[in-house]
């Protein structure tokens, strides 16, 4: 490591700018905002710095830098165009050990200025010790995407109940662990939601519980992990990724997905695959439950969205029966993501006005759905789980009043880099399947938009889209 990375205190402390364009005024109102007593030295300064002047906010010298300048400085940023000067200046100043930056000059610098996120009061640093700022500026931008926004309220929010954590917790050691949950745990998400009253509520709930028990309360959150494609996943998502300490999830989120989440992460498949036994859905609110109340946080992660075939809306009624705490984060479902990847709107002005997510699957009970209405005019109708009858949606269809002709498309393994759509009419839909030898997991979409597919398709090998252009 070439260098020692610090957090330095410049508040009423003397800092040295010697040059007057762009760049020195960069870092003059970074140096500013620390509360720093910023004096700059240059012929002639940027227009801002002489507002900033002027406002009272930095000294100005309007002069060639002198050796005296530096007297009585604790830190020296030297950005003049000139280098032979700027390194006459750095060396003065490390003569007299006070660290000094060059801008664009690491090696006449004694110290370099980081890529910053700036959540005020916290700040995350990035650098690179200097070997690529263009690095340094997209680790920056990833990290800015990652760090919840309210961070910084957060932290005053999480100071704000020292005083009541330390006349309530006489431990340390308790002190600790009930920050902790409070900061890994619910309230923290609550508040990051802008819920600082539900924040506030749970964590007085935490600090009561702490008091009496030493044990943290467990919460569970139901995550929606996307159609597939690891990048479709919502920030929300990955940050309940990332810190759950156990993860159940179905077969059909994909690896990529869960290479996402928290290293040491406990992950348990409760995956159905269709036709397969799995675990019984009694079963899977049995094990939400029993980690809960261990005090561990829990994700129930699903394909897709969770309320869309997804049954979230059972586990969540076993959850509230049982008095755990729980969130949802909503996730891309299938239709939507399967749809945008192989270049189907599901609803068009000129071709479909309105649109159904449909179960293929065979209900027990033997409801059917409203067959007359998903092959009406102006519609589009998605199927899930429905690749194993698909003969049999088709038939139904067209029992009902479906033109033959009417498009349809079934996307396999949609938004992934296996993706197939195969296009067909309600006629030739079932040969089309069988002749594909598909696999799951697989929807079908029908209804005029599925033509659409042909001139729109974007995502894949390219030498099957547009085969009208290239034929
Ligand atoms: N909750 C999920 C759906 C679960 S039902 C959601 O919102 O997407 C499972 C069905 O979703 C599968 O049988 C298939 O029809 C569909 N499906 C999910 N992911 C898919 C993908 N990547 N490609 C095609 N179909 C998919």
């Amino acid at each position: 490591m070439n260098y020692f990375p610090v957090f330095f205190d410049l508040s009423q402390q003397k800092v040295l700018v010697v040059g007057g364009g762009e760049v020195a005024l960069r870092k003059v109102e970074l140096l500013i905002r620390s509360g720093a007593s910023v004096t700059v030295v240059a012929p002639d300064i940027h227009p801002e710095l002489e507002h900033h002047a002027a406002g009272g906010q930095i000294e100005v010298g309007l002069r060639e830098f002198v050796a005296e300048d530096l007297t009585g400085v604790r830190l020296v940023i030297v950005a003049t165009s000139h280098r032979a000067l700027n390194r006459w200046i750095a060396n003065l100043s490390e003569s007299r050990s006070i660290p000094v930056n060059v801008v664009d000059d690491r090696e006449a610098s004694r110290f370099i200025v980081p890529a910053i996120v700036d959540r005020d009061p916290v700040l995350v640093a990035v650098g690179t010790s200097g070997t690529s700022p263009v690095l340094a500026r997209r680790l920056r931008e990833r990290l800015e995407a990652l760090i919840p926004k309210r961070i910084g309220e957060a932290a005053r929010w999480l100071q704000s109940l020292r005083a009541t954590a330390q006349s309530q917790l006489r431990d340390i050691a308790a002190r600790r662990r009930f920050f902790e949950a409070v900061v890994d745990g619910p309230a923290m998400r609550r508040f990051i939601d802008g819920d600082a009253q539900g924040a506030g509520r749970l964590a007085r709930q935490l600090l009561s519980a702490s008091a009496n028990t030493p044990r943290p309360a467990g919460a569970v959150t139901l995550v929606g992990a996307g159609p597939g494609d690891p990048e479709l996943l919502t920030l929300k998502a990955l940050r309940a990724l990332q810190d759950a300490d156990v993860i159940l999830h179905d077969r059909l989120v994909s690896c990529a997905v869960l290479d996402m989440a928290r290293r040491d992460a406990q992950r348990i498949c409760v995956g159905k695959a269709a036709g397969s036994v799995g675990s019984t859905q009694a079963h899977i609110n049995q094990l939400l439950i029993e980690h809960a109340l261990a005090g561990r946080r829990v994700v129930r992660l699903k394909g897709g969205d969770p309320f869309i075939f997804g049954r979230g809306g059972e586990e969540l009624e076993a959850l509230a029966a049982a008095r755990i705490d729980f969130s949802v984060v909503p996730g891309i479902t299938a239709a939507a993501g399967c749809a945008a990847y192989a270049g189907i709107p599901l609803t068009h002005r000129d071709h479909a006005h309105s649109v159904s997510f449909v179960t293929g699957h065979a209900d027990s009970s033997g409801k059917q759905p409203d067959w007359r209405m998903l092959c009406a005019p102006g519609h589009t109708a998605v199927f899930y789980m429905g690749l194993s009858r698909i003969e049999y949606i088709a038939g139904k269809l067209l029992e009902h009043g479906a033109a033959a002709q009417l498009p349809a498309a079934i996307i396999v393994h949609g938004t992934l880099p296996q993706q197939r759509v195969i296009v067909a009419t309600l006629a030739t839909l079932a040969d089309a399947a069988a002749r594909a030898a598909l696999e799951s997991p697989a929807l079908l979409v029908v209804g005029e938009v599925a033509a659409l597919h042909e001139s729109l398709a974007w995502f894949g090998d390219p030498t099957t889209h547009h085969a009208s252009q290239s034929a």
